[in-house]
Order: structure tokens, then sequence, then C-alpha cells
């Protein structure tokens, strides 16, 4: 350890008050499961966290009808201030229980505490608060007059950001008065039953909630289910295809949140300094296990030098280890099949001909670590410039033009996110405008707020989650609907 370094400063997993094993939660209640049980580990030690159950197609059946029993019985009879007063005790249960959650999501995910701590718990709470606020307003959505609930919603969501994304699912389903069966991801469902104890302490009607623990086959027969009237899955395209060509005809609502690759644009009268802290944001923040990092650099070629230099300067001052030091910047990868893809893309980087460079680090010996690395002489058609890589892997690209800019970022099967960085506003709206993607952040990155609606163009999905708009994928329009924003129509 040289002079500077810094001292460990482990946050304390004395809080935590896990069981060894934990059942599925239907109808209110822990039941156990019909399939195989599996661990649950910490990616950064491999170590076992508990046992959990695995639900069969029995017990999917099971969850669903709850869910269609508590629909029909008490949630969809219950006042839209009642269910808002519901969301509203969740919110601040939540924020109660702030730090055991967020000690928990980074032993199960791998993710740096600061991270779990100041960003994931807080916005799930601001989530709940958001939504609660909906429950009573519902008319005043833009769907017309008494906009009606859907029933069951059947719901599947990924390990990056696992109980946030559960926030993003749950909140708005409630809010509109609608129930849920949710099936977390495998790697990654510590939260999602601690949060189950969360909604028994918030008396939440028995059944409206049900969390179905398991793997890929779970998350099928779930989707598939015949009684469900809507489906919202985030996860991978490949996935979300399969989903939406088994849906087809089917009658069922469906929400698709898929990959990215986005570009983060930077001009050359940008503010370099935040520059380099954006792009060090979007593409290391949660190890690049983000649906919407930054993934693409794309920077202007008489700065490229420039930036390279003081991005590999802030890249050796990144702290890479233990997810529960305060101090860490970068946590573990969330399992180890995520770390073999994220080598294998970045081989393929190598042998592509492109300049992969990662600071000096020391990595742990046991768990699933990826160095930071960026990739310098990129070229459009490698691979690691078009397949989402879902790590701490960056690809640096060049343009001259604003107009090159946009070609090159718009170069994509994907369309979830995109940054701009520049000084002049003027240049920021215009190539805005152009840029299919569903987020654009000028000048910062990764900026989450439940007020704003998040989603995809292409291959990233449709439906977007947030805000009044992530209502109405919970609602029945009744026949109406919102006038078309006729952008660009008129000369
Ligand atoms: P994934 O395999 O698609 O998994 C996502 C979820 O679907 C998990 O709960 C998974 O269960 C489940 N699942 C797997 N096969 C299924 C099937 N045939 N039917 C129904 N459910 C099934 O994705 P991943 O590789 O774990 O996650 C990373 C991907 O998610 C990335 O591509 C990323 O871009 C995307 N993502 C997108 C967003 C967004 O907002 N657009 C956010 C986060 C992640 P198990 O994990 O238990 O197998
Ligand atoms: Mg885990």
């Amino acid at each position: 350890m040289s002079f500077l370094d810094y001292a460990p400063a482990p946050e304390s997993t004395a809080i935590l008050n896990l069981r060894e094993n934990y059942g599925l939660f239907i109808g209110g209640e822990f039941v156990e499961g019909h399939g195989t049980p599996f661990s649950t580990i910490s990616p950064a030690t491999e170590k076992h966290i508990a046992q959990i159950a695995n639900a069969d197609a029995s017990d999917v059946d099971a969850a669903v009808a709850a869910a269609r029993r508590a629909y029909d019985r008490t949630w969809s009879r219950m006042s839209g201030s009642d269910r808002g007063k519901y969301l509203f005790r969740i919110a601040r249960l939540v924020q109660e229980r702030a730090r055991e959650l967020a000690v928990a999501e980074s032993l199960d995910n791998g993710k740096p505490i600061k991270e779990s701590r100041d960003v994931d718990i807080p916005l799930v709470a601001a989530w709940f608060f958001y939504y609660a606020g909906w429950a009573d307003k519902l008319d005043y959505a833009g769907l017309g007059p008494a906009p009606r609930s859907l029933g069951v919603a059947a719901q599947v969501i990924p390990w990056n950001f696992p109980l946030l994304m559960l926030a993003w699912k749950i909140a708005p389903a409630l809010a509109a008065g609608n129930t849920v069966v949710i099936k977390p991801a495998e790697t990654t469902p510590l939260t999602a039953l601690i949060f189950a104890e969360i909604l028994q302490q918030a008396d939440l009607p028995p059944g409206v909630v049900n969390i179905i623990t398991g793997a890929g086959d779970t998350g099928h027969a779930l989707v598939n289910h015949t009684d469900v009237n809507k489906v919202a899955f985030t996860g991978s395209t490949t996935v979300g295809r399969a989903i939406a060509r088994s849906t087809a005809g089917s009658g069922k609502k469906l929400t698709l949140e898929l990959g990215g690759k986005a570009a983060n644009i930077v001009f050359d009268d940008a503010p370099i300094d935040q520059a380099i802290e954006g792009i060090v944001n979007g593409i290391f923040f949660n190890q690049g296990h983000v649906c919407c990092a930054g993934s693409r650099l794309l920077v202007q070629e008489n700065i490229h030098d420039e930036v390279v230099s003081r991005l590999k300067a802030r890249m050796s001052t990144l702290r890479v280890g233990d997810p529960l030091d305060k101090n860490t910047d970068v946590g573990a990868i969330n399992s180890r099949a995520q770390l073999d893809r994220i080598r294998e893309l970045s081989n393929v980087g190598v042998d592509e001909g492109a300049e992969r460079w990662s600071p000096a680090c020391q990595l742990p010996d046991a768990g699933f670590w990826f160095a930071p690395t960026i990739f310098t002489g990129v070229s459009t058609s490698h691979r690691i410039a078009r397949d989402e890589i879902f790590g701490p892997v960056l690809s640096i690209l060049t343009f001259r033009t604003p107009a090159e800019a946009i070609a090159k970022a718009n170069n994509t099967p994907y369309g979830l996110s995109a940054g701009i960085w520049s000084d002049k506003g003027s240049r920021i709206l215009g190539v805005a405008d152009k840029l299919r993607a569903g987020v654009v952040w000028a000048n910062t990155f990764n900026q989450f707020d439940p007020s704003s609606p998040f989603g995809g163009y292409k291959e990233s999905g449709y439906g977007r989650e947030g805000g009044r708009h992530g209502l109405a994928a919970y609602l029945e329009s009744r026949g109406w609907t919102a006038p078309a924003v006729t952008k660009g129509a008129r000369k």
C-alpha cells in the first residue's frame, strides 16, 4: 500500500437479517416452491448467501391465481386514493430499510455500495412515491376519463438493477390498479424477497404482488400463462423477441425494454473535464451492466488524443474491488456467465485489430472481475462497436462533422440512449433531434427520474417506463388516443 492509498472502509453486513431459505411469495405468504431450490451467491466472493425456491409451472399457476383473486376481490375495487396510501407506505418502508436494502443489493449483485446506497435504493423509493401520487389522478393521465386497469401483469426483470427494475415494474402497475406476478433474475433474487417482507409490513392485501423466483423456465411459464393480461419484460433482445412472438395474437398488452449500444458524442467545444467524468460514469457505472450505458464513445477527431490521454489518467484512479467498501468505484461482474461474455467480446476486439488498454489494477482472486477497459482504433464494422458487451468496456471511434457523428451514432440496431457533449445549445438540440434514441442526455449521462419516460427504438424494445407515459402501459385507453405530435410536419 502506498502512502496515499485509501484504507479499507467496508460497510457492515450486521444490518442484514437474512433467512437461510427463501420461499416463493404468493398470496401474501412465503410458500415452498415445487422446483429444485438454488443458491444465490455473492459474485465478489462466490460465497453462498441463501437458498432460493424455484417456481415450476404449478407455482406460476398458483401465483397467477392469487393475483387474479386479489384483482377481482380487492385491488380493482379499491379507490385510487386508497391504492395510493399503500404505495406511499411502501415508499416510506423502503426508505426506512434503505441501508439494509443497499447492503443486500451490493452483496447479491456485486455493485459498489455507494451506487446501491446513493442511486438504486433512493430511486426505488422515488419511484413508489411518484406513482403513489398518480393513483388517484388517472383521469389526468391523458388516456381519457376513468381509464381502466388491465388485470394481472406478468413481469420479468434482469439482474443489473434488481430492486430498481422491480420498482419500475410494480409501482406503475399497482398505481393503475393491476395486480402483479414478478420474476426477479436467477442471480439476484435477494432484495425482491426482502421487498416481499416490506409488503407484509405495509399490510398490502394478499395476492396484489406475488414474487416468484426461478430461472428462464419460470419466466417463460409466467409470460405464456393464459390468465395474464399484460406482460412487461426487461432483458436481452433475444428473449424479448421470443416473448413478442409468443404473446402475439394473445390479447396480452406487451412492453419490452431491451438492450442498447449508446453513442456518447463528444464535440471539440465540450467542457472536457466534465465530459471525461461523463464518459467514465457512462461506461463504468454499475460495471457497465447498464442497458443505456455509453458504450460507444464518438469523439471529434481533433481532440481524440487529448480525450484518450485524460480518460486514461482518470481511469487510473478508479478503485476496483470489494462492492461493500465505500471507496469502491467498480465492483464485481454479476456472474461467471457474464464475465465469460465480456472476455470473449474483448478478445474479439483485439483479434479485429483494435487496441486494448486497462489501467494497472489488482483484481481479487475469488469472484468475478474485469478491469475497466477501453479500445481505441475501433471502426464501425467491429463487433465491439456493434454488439452489446454489457460490461466495463468502452469502444472509442472518431468523427469529423456533426453529420458524421449522427450517422455513426444511428448506425446500430439499437436505440435506447445517447449522450451529447458540447458548449453550444443549438448544436445539442440539432443533434439530439436527429438521434434515434429514446433518451438523449446533454452534458450529463445516466440520469434517471421517475417523472421522465425511458425506453427504446428499434431492437431496444417498445413502450415507455416512467412518467405519465409509463402509466399507459398498464391502462386501457378506451379508444381515446392522444393527439399526435406532428413535429416538423409543417414548414
Ligand atoms: P435475459 O436472459 O433476457 O434475462 C432477463 C430476465 O428474463 C431474467 O429474469 C431471466 O431469467 C428471464 N428469462 C430468461 N429466459 C427467459 C424466457 N425464455 N422467457 C421469459 N423470461 C426469461 O437477459 P440477461 O442477459 O440476464 O440480462 C442482460 C440483458 O438485459 C442485456 O442485454 C441488457 O441490455 C438488457 N437490459 C435492458 C434493460 C432496459 O431497460 N432496456 C435493463 C436492464 C437490462 P434468469 O436470469 O433467471 O435466467
Ligand atoms: Mg447473487
